[in-house]
């Protein structure tokens, strides 16, 4: 029997179009947030690139269940009921275009010529079905306000992060102001002008601020979310609540974070843009809480003399690991950089794999610690898994992430203070964190947030509560939009 049955539930007269940003990290979310949507009664249109379709078909094409026959994730989504479609969409460059070794033409081609195709798929989607009433976009997008315009929808907005790193990118013209950004020598010191952010180092915000086609990206995505209907982040309101009501003053946002695969529905869909390699018994041999799990997420490029220094330290630390390196991501074979004799040297304490179902290894007993460059997913999982982080971050987001793991929520130790890493460091964070006697405190901690994250989620828990928020506004900005 179909375990959902929509017709019955409360939101079936509701579509909405949901389109995540063509990335690993907001494609999870947004495929979590789908199955929430449509489990009480939302008809939901989901839209991958074609590049990411490819990829996700590919990856999984081995697999029992939904292959590349099927050509819908969401079909087992669909046989329990969820009326789910999926389709695709041209992202402007052909599918062997190396989208991540060519990021900035890439991301170029989405701050410019994407919205065309949007809007003809859109078009075409709406002729045909006129019920779509609503649309959910990914805050990084810079074109959602002017498409849900166009065809009348009501927009909501997706931020896959937390909102200290939405406070930063909305304020981003209050940095350039104050000299924190945008100029040749950027001040160093402690940002406390923020709204919401009581202070921050220089070296936490967001980097590649200075690139101008990720600034022009940011800067234009966080002048169209000033014009969403509704925004939602994959956060939690007692993790961040200066924050968050900081920017409801201006915008109805909600947090109805944590959005991990676990805390929804036992269906999964296939989302993986790698094969994933299954560690399940190489860890279930080893002893509890003994394997460092390391990873640096789908998109940062770790630079060949950090991977050399972490493979050295990783060496020195004698500890277990799982290290997802992936190949050809520097252009060339990853294993290759390693040190002389790495693997043998490793061969009964490491696992090296080119990609894996991160959540099922970091939920394994085994797993007693998180490497991570804190991209918010691996955060936000991490958390939900109690396992205690390293934080090395790259990019972007991540330094703003560590700065809550580190320094607020006192779940994580941080590796990378300077430019780059040595070996003795990487071995004495790692030594520290997989003592469990030393790290006792963060690990008391992190079992803290760990409750603060599952009781958001419990049916009075702030997260829950701000879902239903969420859904009652936007059912009255929909019946509005319907009036016209
Ligand atoms: N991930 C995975 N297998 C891996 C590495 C990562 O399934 O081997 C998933 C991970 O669970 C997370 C996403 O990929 O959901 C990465 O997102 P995150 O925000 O952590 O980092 P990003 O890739 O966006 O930098």
């Amino acid at each position: 029997m179909s375990k959902f049955i929509h017709q019955t539930l409360p939101h079936h007269h509701h579509h909405a179009i949901i389109i995540p940003c063509p990335f690993q990290g907001h494609i999870n979310p947004a495929i979590h947030l789908s199955l929430r949507l449509a489990s009480i009664g939302f008809k939901i249109t989901f839209i991958n690139t074609q590049f990411i379709h490819s990829q996700i078909t590919k990856a999984h094409s081995s697999e029992p269940g939904p292959g590349p026959e099927s050509n819908n994730i969401f079909s087992k989504a669909r046989e329990s009921g969820l009326d789910i479609h999926y389709i695709t969409i041209y992202d402007g460059f052909p599918l062997d275009f190396d989208r991540n070794m060519n990021s900035l033409p890439f991301l170029e081609g989405l701050i410019n010529g994407f919205v065309d195709h949007v809007d003809e798929l859109v078009g075409k989607l709406i002729e045909k079905d006129d019920s779509i009433n609503c649309l959910v976009a990914d805050t990084f997008f810079v074109w959602p306000s002017i498409i849900a315009m166009k065809y009348n929808m009501v927009h909501v907005s997706f931020f896959t992060e937390p909102a200290l790193v939405f406070a930063l990118y909305y304020h981003l013209h209050l940095l350039q102001q104050k000299g924190h950004f945008g100029s040749h020598e950027n001040r160093k010191d402690i940002v406390d002008y923020i709204p919401g952010v009581k202070s921050i180092k220089s070296s936490d915000l967001p980097s590649l601020f200075q690139n101008s086609v990720v600034h022009q990206l940011i800067y234009k995505a966080f002048q169209d979310v000033r014009k969403a209907d509704i925004i939602i982040a994959n956060t939690v309101q007692e993790l961040e609540p200066e924050t968050i009501t900081s920017i409801q003053e201006k915008h109805s946002f909600y947090a109805i974070g944590p959005i991990v695969s676990a805390n929804f529905t036992d269906l999964t869909i296939p989302s993986s843009l790698w094969s994933e390699i299954d560690c399940t018994q190489w860890l279930d041999a080893k002893p509890h809480g003994s394997v460092l799990y390391v990873s640096f997420g789908s998109v940062a490029l770790v630079n060949k003399e950090d991977i050399l220094e972490l493979a050295h330290g990783l060496m020195l630390s004698e500890v277990n690991f799982v290290w997802v390196l992936r190949f050809n991501f520097l252009g060339q074979d990853e294993k290759s950089i390693l040190p002389d004799g790495f693997e043998g040297k490793v061969k009964d304490r490491g696992l090296i794999v080119p990609w894996c179902n991160q959540m099922k290894v970091i939920s394994h007993s085994a797993i007693g610690g998180f490497l991570s460059h804190c991209g918010w997913n691996s955060v936000v999982e991490s958390i939900w898994c109690g396992v205690p982080l390293i934080c090395s971050p790259l990019v972007t987001d991540q330094l703003a992430n560590r700065k809550l793991v580190v320094y607020d929520w006192k779940v994580g130790i941080n590796l990378r203070d300077g430019e780059s890493i040595t070996r003795e460091e990487v071995r004495d964070k790692i030594k520290y964190l997989m003592n469990e006697e030393i790290s006792s405190n963060l690990r008391k901690t992190i079992a803290q947030v760990k409750e603060t994250f599952y009781s958001a989620l419990a049916t009075n828990g702030s997260s829950n509560v701000n879902f239903n928020k969420f859904v009652e506004e936007l059912t009255m900005k929909i019946s509005l939009v319907r009036e016209h």
